[in-house]
């Protein structure tokens, strides 16, 4: 399988699952906006390679936080946090932060990248 059709089928992959994920408005629906901050750094190594802000979409966007490895040799990497992050946001917490190791994997090693995020979030007051 060529590089291209593999990064096909990952999009669609990841695709399938946001499009079978319940939507974030529905699981909390008290949310009105979140904006996750991430920054990676290779294993062993101190100091943050990536950084960015990734903005959520409250209205649109599927439960599901899934950042891609920002490694461009690691095969089948990524961070799930969805977990963490639903988590907090059904706690009503306004910051939620967490780290998170990359499961794939660079040449026959492990990729281990760490991500360490924080996530953001109002919520309507409750009356
Ligand atoms: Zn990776």
């Amino acid at each position: 399988m060529n590089r291209s059709r593999e990064a096909a089928e990952r999009f669609a992959e990841r695709r399938r699952r946001e499009d079978e994920a319940p939507r974030l408005r529905d699981v909390v629906p008290t949310l009105t906006s979140c904006r996750i901050e991430v920054d990676e750094a290779r294993a062993g190594v101190t100091g943050a390679e990536v950084s960015h802000t990734r903005r959520v979409v409250v209205a649109h966007a599927p439960a599901l936080f899934i950042v891609p490895c920002s490694d461009g040799s690691c095969r089948d990497g990524g961070h799930d946090i969805t977990h963490d992050v639903l988590r907090g946001l059904r706690e009503s917490r306004a910051e939620i932060s967490g780290q998170d190791a990359c499961y794939g994997h660079v040449g026959n090693a492990d990729c281990g990248r760490v991500l360490r995020f924080t996530a953001f979030a109002d919520y309507q007051a409750s009356t």
